[in-house]
């Protein structure tokens, strides 16, 4: 992959190729937009682009799009793109290069000692590459020692590097690191970006099905193999993952939100702490947000169509006719403000029940 291969971001890609183009790239970037919508993969085929060892110029192109780029990229005739196949592109792809580091929170977190093996990369020359690039993913989750030791970083670049963080949540990071990072802002996809996503990550994912299974998947699909024999599967997928097609897991997508359905039915019964883990408690609310938002929508018009979960329409109607629309208002501001709470590290089995006692307040145990 490549920074070509970058869709439905054309603004944030035209700018990096941009500085390239000019080789006026800052010493750090802040990469800003909702999760699941690109920043990560931009991230790593721009560290890629850099380090490459004979890259393309696909920008050169005459006529615009054979390359696969959109025609308005045309003008960019010197911007460079990674080839993918040298060992250098290999390495990053596989988190090995030695001028080369992510660094992603754990349990929640992002560390001192994580700040310190960035210094460790960024103190000694470049090893293979050009240029050293590491990448902060989920930034916002640095603890304040980790801030602040960062800043000292940030404040002092070594030369020859790049720091890109990465942010879906940027106000939360201190305004000290964020001036002094160039912010690029990304934006929720389209519907044909979505889909062109969706349809490029379901390839992956039936591939890495048949690998397990040594078994070929076949469809009807002459062009597109891999595409599931159902459309509608992916046309719901496109409506679910409102803009964000990182988020949506094909597959999977579909048959967990019965399953919170369920679990929604079973905190009505006051039944006990029904997530099994604490992303799956995350996941839950995303999916209660959206979930709520269709009843208020359904409530507002009663037409179908409007409605994002359509699947779950029986489960909407017959839950919507329990209150009012004040009421689905209301606790979707409620159960929003619990979910901004996530990083405090709220207990799950604690959560469980407090979100169960508002649900029943809400809706009553008339449902079940
Ligand atoms: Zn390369």
């Amino acid at each position: 992959m490549a920074l070509r291969d970058v869709i439905g971001q054309d603004r944030a890609v035209t700018i990096l190729l941009k500085t390239i183009e000019r080789e006026r790239i800052p010493s750090s970037y802040l990469f800003t937009g909702d999760s699941g919508i690109g920043k990560k993969f931009t991230a790593l085929n721009l560290a890629k682009t850099l380090n490459c060892l004979t890259p393309s110029s696909p920008h050169l192109t005459k006529g615009g799009n054979e390359q696969g780029y959109p025609k308005k990229r045309e003008g960019y005739t010197g911007a460079l793109d990674a080839c993918d196949e040298c060992p250098s592109c290999k390495k990053i792809t596989a988190g090995i290069h030695p001028d080369f580091l992510l660094i992603s929170p754990e349990g929640g977190q992002i560390r001192i000692e994580e700040i310190r093996a960035i210094d460790d990369v960024l103190a000694l020359k470049a090893f293979e590459g050009r240029k050293k690039v590491v990448i902060v993913d989920d930034a916002e989750a640095m603890n304040p020692f980790a801030a602040n030791a960062f800043l000292k970083t940030l404040e002092e670049p070594p030369q020859d590097s790049l720091i890109i963080l990465i942010s879906s949540s940027p106000d939360l990071l201190p305004d000290t690191i964020r001036s002094r990072c160039s912010t690029i802002r990304f934006a929720p996809l389209s519907d044909g970006a979505c889909e062109e996503v969706l349809k490029k990550i379901m390839v992956r994912h039936l591939r890495g099905k048949e690998k397990k299974s040594g078994k070929t998947v076949t469809s009807p699909h002459g062009r597109e193999k891999y595409l599931p024999e159902d459309d509608l599967q992916l046309s719901d997928l496109i409506r679910l993952s409102m803009g964000r097609p990182g988020n949506a897991m094909p597959g999977d997508i579909i048959e967990e939100r019965s399953a919170f359905v369920q679990l929604i039915e079973e905190m009505l019964r006051a039944e006990k702490d029904g997530w099994a883990s604490k992303e799956e408690m995350e996941r839950w609310f995303e999916f209660i947000l959206i979930f709520l938002r269709d009843m208020a929508a359904w409530h507002v018009s009663g037409e179908a169509a409007v409605i994002i979960n359509r699947d779950l329409k029986t489960d909407i109607e017959k839950l919507s006719r329990e209150t009012d629309l004040q009421g689905i208002i209301k606790i979707h501001r409620t159960l929003n403000s619990i979910r901004g709470h996530f990083r405090f590290h709220l207990n799950k089995a604690l959560t469980w029940n407090y979100t169960g006692s508002l649900l029943r307040k809400t809706f009553g145990v008339h449902y079940v």
